[in-house]
């Protein structure tokens, strides 16, 4: 087991990533503030991993007042309606301000569960306990929780942060190999935003990543997570340096809002938007070739799309990264490469550049 700390003052907690964490009861229980306990699963995770995480718990401290809430599984869940139910769960069963959710799940879960934590009865404490690879690098680290609304993303939320975040290496023994190399997306980022040697290391081991090897995957998620704990304590509400995570998603949600989402996950599309980065980037005479060719490879062995689907237009482009929430005063800011291993935020002036750099990936 490897772990970190993420800084915050009197928010900070610990992140343990390794082999069956999920049973591991005796790292939750003593952080509990009472002994009620409602675990957030969904239909797909609940049935392969709850009994698990209950058993630990109860094996843990027998007292234990132990609700489950079971929610359909899918982001088309992810909206105020389920967020009740959450809700629902809670009152019935009596529960106080001592209570603590654990979000047992995906990126979906636990931004849910985070979200139904901060609004109950003020506050309530809840721990992570992601099951995905892009959970347990990406969602479970940070605070941010929420959920949809029709008419927009992630729009409704709160800085929330939990008190502990377990990230089982073993539970992604059983995540599906798209979802897997849609974590991996994120994996790489990191490596390419800020972490040159985390680049040079996924280069090498990215074949037994990708096979499922839970050590390399320790490793993988501990390096992801303290680059991402490192930015976010810097900058926890999003003032500038946490920009910087957003490195090929400004590319990434153009090709997700124009494809639907579902079609392409949040990964591959970053992915593309990774390789765009980049490319842009050799453009504007940061980056060269062989870099280019490098992130290529890396994105290509760990089975990700490198270029946008071709029957996007460059015009679909301009008009979705127009609207991006990253946009301030009318300039787009993009997150750009500097080298790899170091990325910068970039105010395009003028389109030339963008526009020969979309033609050329989708011609
Ligand atoms: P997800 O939660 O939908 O999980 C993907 C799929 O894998 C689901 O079908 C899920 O049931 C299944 N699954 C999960 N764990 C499994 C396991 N161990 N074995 C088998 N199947 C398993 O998607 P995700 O990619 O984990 O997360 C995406 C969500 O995270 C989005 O809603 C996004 O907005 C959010 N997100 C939040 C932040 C943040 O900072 N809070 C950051 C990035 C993404
Ligand atoms: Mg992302």
């Amino acid at each position: 087991m490897q772990s970190l700390q993420l800084d915050l003052g009197d928010r900070s907690y610990a992140i343990h990533i390794g082999s069956k964490l999920i049973s591991r009861g005796d790292l939750i229980t003593p952080l509990l503030e009472g002994k009620q306990i409602l675990i957030v699963t969904n239909t797909t995770v609940g049935p392969i991993y709850l009994e698990t995480l209950k058993a630990g718990l109860l094996e843990s401290r027998a007292d234990l007042e132990i609700e489950i809430c079971i929610l359909p599984d899918g982001e088309a869940y992810k909206d105020i309606a389920h967020l009740e139910k959450i809700w629902n769960r809670l009152l019935e069963a009596g529960f106080n301000r001592k209570a603590t959710l654990l979000a047992l799940g995906g990126g979906v879960i636990g931004d849910m569960s985070g979200f139904a934590a901060a609004c109950y009865q003020r506050g309530v404490n809840f721990i992570q306990l992601p099951t995905t690879l892009l959970s347990q690098v990406d969602s479970s680290v940070g605070g941010k929780t929420g959920v949809n609304h029709p008419l927009g993303k992630n729009m409704l939320g709160a800085f929330w942060q939990p008190r502990l975040v377990l990230a089982d290496t073993s539970s992604l023994q059983t995540l599906p190999k798209r979802e897997l190399a849609a974590g991996m997306a994120e994996v790489i980022k990191y490596g390419l935003l800020g972490d040159s040697e985390l680049l040079l290391w996924l280069e090498t081991h990215i074949q037994g990543l990708m096979q499922g090897d839970e050590q390399l995957l320790t490793e993988a998620i501990a390096r992801s997570c303290q680059c991402k704990a490192t930015i976010v304590a810097e900058d926890e509400r999003e003032a500038g340096q946490r920009a910087l995570l957003n490195l090929g998603h400004t590319f990434g949600h153009a090709i997700e809002t124009e494809m639907g989402y579902g079609q392409w996950l949040h990964g591959e599309a970053v992915a593309a938007g990774m390789w765009l980065a980049a490319d842009l980037s050799r453009r504007l005479g940061w980056l060269e070739a062989s870099d280019c060719e490098r992130v290529e490879k890396l994105l290509k062995a760990a089975q990700l799309p490198v270029r946008p689907p071709k029957e996007m237009t460059v015009d679909q482009f301009l008009k979705h990264m127009a609207v991006d929430k990253k946009n301030i005063d009318g300039q787009l800011r993009l997150v750009l490469l500097e080298h790899l291993g170091k990325a910068k935020l970039h105010s395009l002036t003028e389109l030339e550049e963008l526009k020969a750099c979309l033609n050329s990936a989708l011609g």
